[in-house]
């Protein structure tokens, strides 16, 4: 028998529940759709993913096998790899967005009219969206805490064995990938393994008190690899647990918890939780460009909007002050901010960057939702010797201390003055 494994976002070997499903056939086609109405979603994003590809395409060259590679709209190749391949079964993870959730139906009509059988299966978060419901009847949770409360009482399911072998079929192209190029960041299951090697011997024992320490730049920087599926969030949630590292696993947590958020809400990134907090926004192109450029004139923000650009990531700190001086401080709706962020970030996905946005912009289900950041307490909180700062807005390099942060109190600098706020001139501008 033959089965066609449809990867997507879980590019990897290990505990991969669809790549192991599928070997259980004698012959095995992994394939990966390259689908161009995706193709010019972010340019980081693009590089990333086909470093990933290459990678994986080496570690199924290991094993006897291949990755083969098609472009095109992912269910009509797939039907078409299958049929060639005359594969009785198509296997794939299961996912949320709405564009997967339409590409998985299609899939199984189509496969129904070629007698294929398509399965879906876990691996995408640790617990899959949905098997969790609260309570009082409701079809995901709505807060944070409860939800992570019934995930960690939660049996998680074992994880999939690493194949062994791959027999390919007879016959089929491999297809060829695009160049990887060079941008940020290096993808791939390979480089993911490395990372969480030494995340678990060095990193994750001091996350619960280091995590918000912007210069430190200490939390596990693995989002990008979660994203692309090059680790398993699974075997990552195991084995934090095996460190005892609490406060890692719950942030593990906030990711299936926006999984589960966006699986019920699937115009996430266009339409608010709350609509009634969603109607206030002003259309600011020019604050909107300062923002993006990281010219906003208040350092903080402009640092982690260069970094953003330069390295395809952001501390989660650091997307929190700056999302929020958007939102709360410019007045500016959540929508082109998430949307600048989904260009750049390498881990740039609907559930997480939609779900944190509208949590940040009070359009979300947060239980405060009128909380107002003041981005200099932020500041001096969280990078208090202006260090972080320093490192990605070079024109305030030669400002030693603190004092890099209100460059409009000192003389004789070449630096924007604050962009100000829309409703009045904020109280940390005046301090
Ligand atoms: P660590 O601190 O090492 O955390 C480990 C993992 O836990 C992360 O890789 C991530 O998978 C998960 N995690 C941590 N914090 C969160 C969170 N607040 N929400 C959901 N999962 C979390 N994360 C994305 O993966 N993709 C996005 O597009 C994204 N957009 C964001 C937009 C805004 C406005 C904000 C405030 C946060 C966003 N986050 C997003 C969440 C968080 O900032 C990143 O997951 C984190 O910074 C990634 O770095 P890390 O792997 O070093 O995280």
């Amino acid at each position: 028998s033959t089965a066609v494994v449809l990867l997507t976002r879980d590019l990897r070997l290990h505990d991969n529940p669809a790549l192991a499903a599928a070997c259980a056939a004698d012959r095995v086609v992994p394939l990966y759709v390259l689908d161009p109405s995706l193709a010019d979603l972010s340019p980081n994003r693009t590089r990333f993913l086909h470093q990933c590809l290459a990678d994986l395409r080496e570690n199924l060259r290991g094993l006897g096998g291949d990755l083969i590679v098609r472009t095109g709209d992912p269910v009509a190749e797939t039907i078409k790899v299958a049929r060639e391949a005359e594969a009785t079964t198509i296997t794939m993870a299961k996912d949320v967005s709405r564009y997967a959730v339409r590409r998985e139906r299609r899939l199984k009509e189509e496969g129904e009219r070629h007698r294929i059988g398509v399965e879906l299966h876990p691996g995408l978060t640790v617990v899959e969206p949905g098997d969790l419901r609260p309570g009082g009847g409701g079809d995901c949770y709505k807060v944070f805490t409860p939800y992570y409360r019934a995930w960690s009482a939660r049996q998680w399911r074992s994880e999939a064995a690493t194949p062994k072998r791959i027999t390919l079929p007879d016959g089929l192209t491999a297809g060829r990938l695009p160049a990887p190029g060079d941008g940020p960041g290096e993808g791939g299951e390979s480089a993911a393994r490395r990372r969480l090697t030494s995340w678990l011997r060095h990193g994750i024992g001091e996350y619960g008190d280091t995590h918000d320490d912007m210069p430190g730049d200490a939390t596990s920087r693995l989002s990008p690899y979660l994203r692309f599926g090059c680790l398993s969030p699974l075997t990552l949630a195991e084995a934090s647990r095996k460190h005892d590292a609490d406060p890692f696993v719950r942030q593990l947590c906030w990711r299936d918890f926006y999984y589960q958020v966006a699986r019920v809400n699937p115009k996430l990134s266009t339409e608010a939780l709350r609509p009634a907090a969603d109607n206030q926004w002003r259309t600011d192109d020019d604050g909107l460009k300062h923002w993006q450029d990281g010219l906003t004139g208040v350092p903080i923000v402009d640092a982690g909007m260069r970094q953003l650009r330069e390295e395809g990531w952001m501390h989660n700190r650091a997307r929190l002050i700056t999302a929020a001086f958007l939102t709360k401080h410019l007045g500016i709706d959540w929508r082109p901010g998430a949307a600048w962020f989904f260009k750049w970030l390498l881990d740039g996905d609907v559930p997480n960057n939609s779900g944190n946005w509208q949590w940040t912009a009070g359009t979300g289900n947060d239980t405060r939702p009128y909380r107002r950041f003041n981005p200099i307490r932020q500041a001096l909180r969280f990078d208090p010797d202006g260090v972080y700062v320093r490192r990605y807005v070079p024109e305030l390099k030669a400002i030693e201390g603190p004092a890099v942060h209100q460059p409009w109190r000192l003389t004789g600098l070449d630096y924007p003055k604050p962009l100000e706020s829309h409703r009045d001139e904020a109280v940390w501008l005046r301090d």
